[in-house]
């Protein structure tokens, strides 16, 4: 038996990642059984046939699991936004983090084309979400700030979120371009040059990282979070639930309300109580249905 990850299903099979090399698995039957089907990023336990095929034994219990794009354990999501290119739409860059903190990742946020924006529009960006999550300022096209993205990786399973057009591919090729590790398949890849996805796969990176490769995150899954739960899924909102006059605040009109205090003072950011109002709606709106 030996320990690997997942990099990579394709047709009925998957492709685990070992210290003893690439094997090419089937999952045991009894898996479908139960309704369990093996993710990229699970961390599995392999029975080795030969070489270089295995059959998945066990899949160990996940940080966490996303359906759309299907892949667990992802460690952080680098929340990627762009100023102009498409225009900024902050309202969809808070709705992304929230999503990241309901399925409890690690955050960063990653602000690209840099290049297109002033010295001024970017400080402003920063002061909103600096004391909240780590932004690094990237270009992809000047190649600006690439070094403090890959650092951020730090090791960790990885993946870029945010809507499309922002740079997530062009950030990707980049640090699989700067630090990839030449298996035979990957430098394959290289060598085609563009980044093109048709699957979800896994890459590892010189320094230990891995980046989920997908064309997914560029939506959300429906927030399955109730009205009351919302304001912990925005860090700086957390230190206030409960010192309301109401315990059952929701911070929206209620008299007394510290979180609305903490509003007026300017400790929570206008533009992320705009999007809290927003998303604590459409939460309403769809318990109607
Ligand atoms: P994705 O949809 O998030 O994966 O975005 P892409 O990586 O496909 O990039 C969308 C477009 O933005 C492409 O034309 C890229 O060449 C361009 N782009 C990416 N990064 C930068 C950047 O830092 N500056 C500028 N000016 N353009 C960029
Ligand atoms: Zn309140």
């Amino acid at each position: 038996m030996i320990e690997g990850t997942i990099v990579k299903g394709i047709g009925g099979f998957y492709y685990v990642e070992t210290a003893e090399g690439l094997y090419q698995c089937r999952a045991r039957g009894i898996f479908r059984k139960e309704g369990m089907t093996p993710y990229v990023g699970d961390r599995v336990e392999i029975e080795p046939q030969d070489d270089k095929e295995a059959v998945i034994t066990r899949i160990f219990p996940r940080r966490n699991q996303f359906i759309r794009p299907p892949v667990a354990n992802v460690d952080c999501l680098i929340i990627t936004a762009a100023l102009r290119k498409p225009e900024i739409n902050l309202y969809i860059i808070d709705k992304f983090l929230v999503m990241a903190e309901y399925q409890h990742t690690d955050i960063g946020i990653c602000l690209n084309k840099i290049d297109l924006a002033e010295p001024d529009e970017i400080n402003a960006f920063r002061k909103i979400y600096e004391d909240i999550y780590p932004v690094i300022c990237v270009s992809g096209k000047t190649g600006e700030g690439l070094d403090e993205l890959q650092k951020f990786l730090n090791g960790r399973k990885c993946a870029f979120a945010g809507p499309s057009g922002v740079g997530k591919s062009t950030l990707l090729n980049h640090l699989q371009a700067t630090v990839m590790v030449e298996t035979g398949e990957i430098s394959e890849k290289s060598q085609r040059g563009k980044h093109t996805t048709r699957h979800v796969e896994l890459f590892q990176l010189a320094d230990g990282s891995m980046i989920f490769d997908t064309p997914g995150f560029t939506s959300f899954e429906v927030l399955e979070a109730e009205e009351q739960e919302l304001a912990f899924l925005y860090p700086e909102m957390a230190p206030f639930i409960g010192q309301c006059k109401y315990h059952n605040c929701r911070h929206i009109s209620e008299p007394d309300c510290e979180v609305r205090s903490a509003v007026t003072r300017g400790t929570i950011h206008m533009s992320r109580y705009d999007s809290y109002c927003k998303q604590i709606k459409e939460i309403q709106e769809m318990r109607k249905y």
